[in-house]
């Protein structure tokens, strides 16, 4: 298992790289020469196509396209338009797809299609354009020499030397121009007489921090003082779970544990899950901290990342906050590692390959620095809950293997009450069912709408909790059933539509397909189409007709697309812009703001119903997060909680704020079937555009795996499947998985990776991935 792991991580390498390392080229399209010189007219936008037709273009009806242009199809002919409509008709791939994307709705897939048909007939080229690396940013600064007092200085230029030395005798060339009305020749006048130098140095472009106001340590509460003693106190490896509850003040205690080590000359890395929740804290640690912190994240423009790197490579004592990626961050002098929200499934990678756990990863990094390693949480993973209660325990193992590692030294730590002893909020939980038996048929439950109308008059701010983005997330034939699917994958096509006059779209969430909304049924033209699953706008859409004057924002992967987009929507939503927040997933992830006092789970049961066995503790954890942004400020909170299903063990647990009790039951439910963390996965993913050959290699390869299984029953293990994906086909590639059951300390050799890989047919792909989250 090791050997698996490790084969991918090597490639882990590269991508942790800063892009200036590495050799790069882009690629690009141009016309062929004689194609410049014969621009053809414009085809016909795609006003109103059904999906059907995009993916099986026909050629322009009615265009005045001649000759061999006329027989395109779509995506090729809606390529050679912007590249003729450009001057040099030369443009990245790049911008090619996000224009066909954005202007004529093409996805990848069939734009990749009309690029091989304008190359077959030899009307454009592709071609590899070398891309020069990042290079420092160098800016000429002033400084003084000791020489100073040469006889033949006029007095202007003595005044100059006069004002630089009044700034330490140190400035950026630009800023003397500016600030002393002087010129860039009367400083070398200077330089020339011995006065002063010119130099070059580098600035680095660090993602540019919003001014915060600077904040000290407060005062810790009793669990709080606990827990950061335990922390400071270790000087090697270990690992800590902090268990406090939401607003326990986790991060302060993290804030206190790092101010030590940057006097000690030592730096800290900081995971959080997603760049979502980092403009907050990343802000908390920068009012600490001030320009000593550094953001690193996949939002950053090639010149940010080589220059945070550069930054580290300084040595200088610092904290670099990071998603995932990060936990590869080549930091200096390395004194702790926290990993805030250890549960979220967002720190493991699973495409593309290398995957990887950062949580793992972090393990291993901190046991190589040997620094403590802090995994913080309201609602610890099963796998570090079990990990920390082994290692604390001491000398439990019964039966220790030779090849699984001694346990770590680990500590648990909890913070058991919010701060100033505010108490978690009431959950209520609403029979969504017993609603409708007594005729309210409107997505709020009367709980609900009494507590949306008691915000309005108490001017408080809420949330809307909803477990998908778009409007419905499936529209279906009221006459025939027919339900719309996507043309590339295996699900239905979510309804869109944000604004009255904006367009009614259908999309793919798995690969970005999009379409027309059609006005009758595909199959049998029956205007009776419905929609299904309320979304994030669908949600604005009700609040906006039952309560006009609440102001409702939408917060999901839809509204925070661009770069800065969270915090400019929080920002406002903050300032009471806004009177509630409705969005997905993302709110689940740290926000603190005071001011919430009610938080509503519109339904629940989006989340429980996964064909995965970790459904439950997902469900459980999302649940309790979101309920945690209730009442964190002085005014208390509450949350109601809709659902159809009430009796569920994970609603129940989630009504009473009941982590131990819930892992306690679950873990029993794990325990008796194997399953992490009393057990270790490994899942093969098989994919192919074929449909034939990618079943035929997954059942070559379950039937490897079985050859190879020995007998013994300490280091067998269990083959599930082969077995079609959940959904089986996206984006067009058809996907089939093996997976394997192994006891935890089990000592079987698996078959050869690269063995394994070569029985796979070229056109089938073929990842291995350790521990998956999803499957
Ligand atoms: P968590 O990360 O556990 O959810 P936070 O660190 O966000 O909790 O703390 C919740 C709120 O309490 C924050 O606004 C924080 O500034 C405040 N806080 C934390 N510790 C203290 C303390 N010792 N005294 C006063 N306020 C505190
Ligand atoms: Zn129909
Ligand atoms: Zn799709």
């Amino acid at each position: 298992v090791a050997e698996y792991y490790y084969t991918q991580l090597i490639q882990v390498v590269k991508v942790a790289l800063p892009p200036g390392l590495l050799a790069r080229s882009q690629r690009r399209i141009r016309l062929k020469p004689d194609n410049i010189e014969n621009p053809s007219p414009s085809p016909s936008p795609l006003a109103g196509r059904g999906a059907r037709e995009i993916e099986n273009p026909n050629p322009q009806k009615g265009s005045r396209a001649s000759g061999v242009e006329a027989f395109l199809s779509h995506a090729a002919s809606s390529i050679l338009q912007l590249l003729q409509a450009g001057k040099t008709g030369d443009y990245t791939w790049k911008y090619l797809q996000q224009q066909l994307s954005k202007k004529h709705r093409i996805t990848p897939t069939p734009a990749r299609r009309g690029l091989q048909e304008l190359i077959r007939r030899g009307l454009v080229e592709s071609y590899l354009e070398e891309q020069r690396p990042p290079q420092p940013q160098l800016k000429q600064a002033v400084s003084l020499t000791g020489y100073r007092h040469s006889p033949d200085l006029t007095s202007r230029q003595r005044e100059l030397l006069k004002f630089l030395g009044q700034h330490d005798g140190d400035l950026w060339v630009d800023d003397f121009v500016e600030i002393y009305n002087t010129t860039r020749e009367t400083i070398q006048r200077l330089e020339e007489k011995g006065c002063v130098v010119i130099e070059e140095r580098e600035i680095l472009r660090l993602e540019s921090s919003p001014v915060v106001e600077s904040d000290r340590s407060k005062s810790l509460t009793e669990s709080q003082t606990q827990a950061l003693a335990t922390i400071t106190n270790l000087s090697n490896f270990a690992q800590v779970l902090l268990h406090g509850v939401t607003g326990s003040g986790k991060t302060e205690v993290y804030l206190q544990a790092i101010a030590p080590l940057l006097e000690q000359g030592k730096s800290a890395l900081v995971l959080v899950p997603e760049i979502g929740l980092t403009p907050q804290l990343t802000d908390r640690f920068r009012a600490r901290f001030g320009n000593k912190v550094c953001v690193y994240h996949s939002a950053l423009s090639d010149g940010e990342r080589y220059d945070t790197w550069r930054q580290m490579l300084t040595g200088e004592p610092q904290v670099l906050i990071g998603t995932r990626s990060a936990v590869f961050a080549p930091l200096p002098k390395l004194g702790l590692i926290i990993l805030d929200e250890e549960h979220d499934s967002s720190f493991k990678q699973d495409q593309p390959v290398p995957t990887y756990h950062a949580r793992n990863v972090a393990t291993w990094r901190a046991e190589l620095e040997n620094c403590p390693l802090v995994l913080g949480s309201a609602t610890p993973s099963l796998d570090t809950w079990v990990t920390i209660n082994q290692g604390s325990r001491e000398n439990n193992f019964s039966n220790p293997s030779p090849l699984s590692p001694p346990p770590s030294p680990s500590h648990y730590l909890s913070l058991p009450e919010r701060i100033q002893s505010r108490p978690l909020p009431p959950v209520e939980v609403v029979d969504m069912r017993q609603e409708l038996r007594e005729g309210n048929r409107s997505i709020f439950s009367r709980s609900l709408k009494e507590a949306l109308q008691q915000l309005q008059e108490r001017e408080q701010q809420g949330i809307l909790f909803i477990h998908r983005r778009g409007h419905s997330t499936f529209v279906s034939c009221r006459t025939c059933g027919y339900v719309i699917e996507c043309p590339n994958c295996d699900v239905s096509l979510a309804y869109h539509h944000t604004q009255e006059r904006a367009p009614e779209l259908l999309r793919c969430h798995y690969c970005n397909f999009v379409s027309a909304h059609p006005s009758n049924c595909p199959e049998c033209s029956s205007p009776y189409l419905k929609f299904f699953g309320s979304g994030t706008q669908r949600v604005v859409q009700e609040l906006e007709k039952e309560f006009p004057q609440l102001r409702p924002l939408r917060f999901d992967s839809d509204t925070t697309r661009t770069k800065g987009a969270h915090r400019t929507l929080l920002t406002r939503f903050v300032n009471r812009e806004f009177d509630l927040l409705v969005g997905t997933q993302m709110l689940t992830k740290g926000l603190d703001i005071p001011q919430v006092t009610l938080v509503g789970i519109v339904a629940a049961d989006g989340l429980l119903h996964f064909p995965d066995y970790r459904a439950s503790e997902r469900a459980f954890q999302t649940l309790i997060q979101v309920a945690g942004r209730s009442g964190r400020g002085d005014d208390p909170g509450r949350v109601i909680l809709q659902t159809y299903t009430p009796e569920h063990p994970v609603i129940q647990a989630a009504r009473t704020h009941d982590y131990q009790s819930f892992t306690e039951a679950e873990l029993q439910q794990r325990a008796t079937l194997n399953y992490p963390p009393y057990g270790r996965l490994i899942l093969f993913k098989l994919s192919s555009l074929e449909e034939t050959a990618v079943q035929e290699t997954a059942e070559l390869l379950a039937n490897e795996l079985e050859k190879n299984e020995p007998n013994d029953s300490t280091s067998s293990y269990e083959i599930l499947g082969p077995a079609p994906a959940n959904i089986m086909r996206v984006a067009n590639r058809y996907r089939w998985q093996i997976l394997l059951k192994l006891p935890l300390d089990s000592t079987v050799t698996l078959p050869d990776f690269n063995y394994l890989r070569e029985l796979c047919p070229s056109s089938v792909s073929l990842t291995i991935d350790v521990d998956p989250l999803n499957m």
